[in-house]
């Protein structure tokens, strides 16, 4: 997909099985040729692995300006401190 792979859109290299068409392919991006899989990413089951991304691509989703708490500050931290 050569601008990128939105969120919830099913990869143009996934065969009907979902395998990776690009496996082994030096043409596989990196961020998939790089990602080490864990149980509690792949679950039990194709459902529970959806299950996993979904709550993933929420809890990273940008969030609006307009929804930002304008109250909260981010300190940046200090060598050795808190
Ligand atoms: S590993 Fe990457 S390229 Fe392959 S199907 Fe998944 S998202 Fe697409």
């Amino acid at each position: 997909m050569p601008d990128g792979k939105p969120a919830g859109v099913r990869c143009v290299q996934l065969t009907g099985d979902n395998r990776c068409r690009l496996f082994g392919d030096p043409r596989r991006p990196a961020v998939c040729a790089g990602l080490m899989p864990v149980r509690e990413m792949c679950g039990e089951s194709r459902e529970e692995a959806m299950i996993w991304l979904a709550r993933l691509e929420g809890l990273t989703a940008p969030v609006p300006a307009a929804k930002k708490n304008p109250g909260v500050r981010i300190r940046p931290r200090t060598p050795g401190g808190r």
